[in-house]
C-alpha cells in the first residue's frame, strides 16, 4: 500500500473503531508499519485527539526510533513507543490495534481472565493473557506489551485495555472486536449462571 492509501485506511479504521464503542473519549490508537524508499515507516494516530473525527494531516508518520519522518503539528501517540516495540520484535506484523474497550477493559481492571473463544486465531490458548500493569506510554509497558506479544496476537493490559496485532489492520481490528465480544459473552453468561443457585 501506498503512503496515502495507508492514511486513509487508518483514518476509515479510527472512526470505525470509535462508532464501535471500542476507543470511547480519546483513548485508543492504532498504527500501520510499511515500506518506504527501503526505510520502514510506522504510520500512527496522534496524541491527544480522539478517534472519532480524525483528519488525514492529523495522522503522524514515524522512523523505526520514533522519530517525525514530515513534518507536522502533531505528536505520535503517547504509546508510540509500544507501537514500534512490537514492530522490532515482531517482523511478520504489519498493525496495531490498541482500545479501551468498555467490557474487555471491565475485566481488566477486575483482573478477570477472559476465556478464548474457541475457532478465532491460530493460537489455542485458553485464555487471552495479562500483561502486568505499568503506567500509559512508559518503557516498561511498552516491554512488557511486546515480550508477551512475541507468542500471541493479543493481551489484556492490567487496569488499562487491549493491544491487538495482525499481518493487517483489517486483522488487527477484527481480533479488537473479538474481545470485546468474548468479554460481552463471558459477563451475560456468568449473571445468567449466577441467577440459577
Ligand atoms: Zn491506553
Amino acid at each position: 500500500m501506498q503512503k496515502n492509501e495507508i492514511i486513509k485506511k487508518i483514518i476509515t479504521t479510527s472512526h470505525y473503531l470509535y462508532n464501535k464503542g471500542l476507543v470511547p473519549g480519546n483513548s485508543g490508537n492504532i498504527s500501520i508499519k510499511f515500506k518506504k524508499d527501503e526505510f520502514e515507516r510506522v504510520a500512527v494516530t496522534p496524541s491527544g485527539l480522539s478517534l472519532k473525527s480524525l483528519v488525514e494531516k492529523e495522522i503522524v508518520i514515524v522512523d523505526m526510533e520514533g522519530n517525525l519522518v514530515y513534518d507536522s503539528n502533531m505528536k505520535p501517540t503517547s504509546e508510540i513507543l509500544m507501537h514500534l516495540n512490537i514492530y522490532k520484535k515482531r517482523k511478520d506484523i504489519n498493525s496495531v490495534v490498541h482500545t479501551h474497550s468498555p467490557i474487555a477493559t471491565g475485566f481488566a481492571f477486575a483482573e478477570e481472565k477472559i476465556n478464548r473463544l474457541e475457532g478465532f486465531g491460530p493460537i489455542e490458548e485458553k485464555y487471552i493473557p495479562f500483561v502486568d500493569y505499568y503506567p500509559p506510554g512508559s518503557t516498561e509497558l511498552a516491554d512488557a506489551v511486546s515480550k508477551q506479544l512475541k507468542k500471541q496476537d493479543i493481551v489484556v493490559l492490567k487496569k488499562h485495555g487491549v493491544v491487538a496485532i495482525g499481518k493487517n489492520l483489517d486483522e488487527a481490528t477484527l481480533l479488537s472486536e473479538f474481545i470485546e465480544e468474548s468479554a460481552k459473552i463471558q459477563f451475560i453468561k456468568t449473571i445468567l449462571m449466577a441467577n440459577r443457585f
